[in-house]
């Protein structure tokens, strides 16, 4: 089964799809975090996204697509792949159809994440991560232990992106609406969509995710 999972920035897709990649054996395929290994890898088109990410702004098309068909022809998915962060465009979702087209494979479910704006705003303006593993904290709702180690690998290193502020976030919101909500009705269309509440706990919206699954 592959699946995409859509929504605002801050809706979870990234926490969801990890523990889909726990529970269920399929593969995460997420632009985000392709186009921040290649920031620190220090290609030039690591540096040449750098500025536009830190801004809030898309990445061009090309790129990211030239991302996601390296990852489909090295990183084969028995369990399916979740596609998380991608596509963002039309042009993108496009694409993505071809290249699964290609290698006989089809979208199966897109899972609308559906959090309120305010929400977004608080979640992500709150959001830290540990350098090692990559575990989400967040300074209201879970906060980083005490002892300052991660509890998942134990390692005391948290970084904040640097676009997890509100001015880049206003802007990352705008692109949301402007460029990845028609994908809504897109996939509506195509038949594929489901939408979940992304406002509850990590369990709840992980069951909600699981009953559109099965
Ligand atoms: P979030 O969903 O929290 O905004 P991501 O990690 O998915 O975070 O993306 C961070 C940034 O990376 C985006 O703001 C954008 O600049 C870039 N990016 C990620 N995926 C794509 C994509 N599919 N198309 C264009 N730009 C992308
Ligand atoms: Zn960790």
């Amino acid at each position: 089964m592959n699946i995409i999972l859509l929504g605002p920035p801050g809706a979870g897709k990234g926490t969801q799809a990890r523990k889909l990649v726990e529970d269920r054996n399929m593969v995460q395929l997420s632009t985000g975090d392709m186009l921040r290994a290649a920031r620190t890898s220090g290609t030039e088109m690591g540096k040449r996204v750098a500025e536009v990410m830190d801004r809030g702004d898309l990445v061009t098309d090309d790129i990211v697509i030239g991302l996601i068909r390296e990852q489909l022809e090295s990183d084969k998915a028995p369990g399916g792949y979740i596609f998380d962060g991608f596509p963002r465009t039309l042009a993108q979702a496009d694409a993505l159809g071809r290249l699964l087209d290609e290698m006989g494979e089809s979208i199966d479910r897109v899972i609308e994440m559906q959090v309120d704006d305010d929400a977004l705003v608080a979640r992500i303006t709150a959001r830290s991560t540990c350098a090692n593993c990559g575990e989400v904290y967040n300074d209201i709702t879970k906060p980083i232990p005490s002892d300052g180690k991660c509890s998942k690998c134990g390692a005391s290193d948290f970084q904040r992106r640097a676009d997890d502020n509100e001015e880049s976030l206003r802007t990352r919101l705008l692109a949301y609406y402007k460029q990845t909500s028609p994908l809504i009705g897109y996939y509506y269309a195509k038949g594929n969509l489901v939408s979940v509440d992304g406002l509850g706990s990590m369990e709840d919206v992980a069951a909600s995710i699981a009953k559109a699954l099965d």
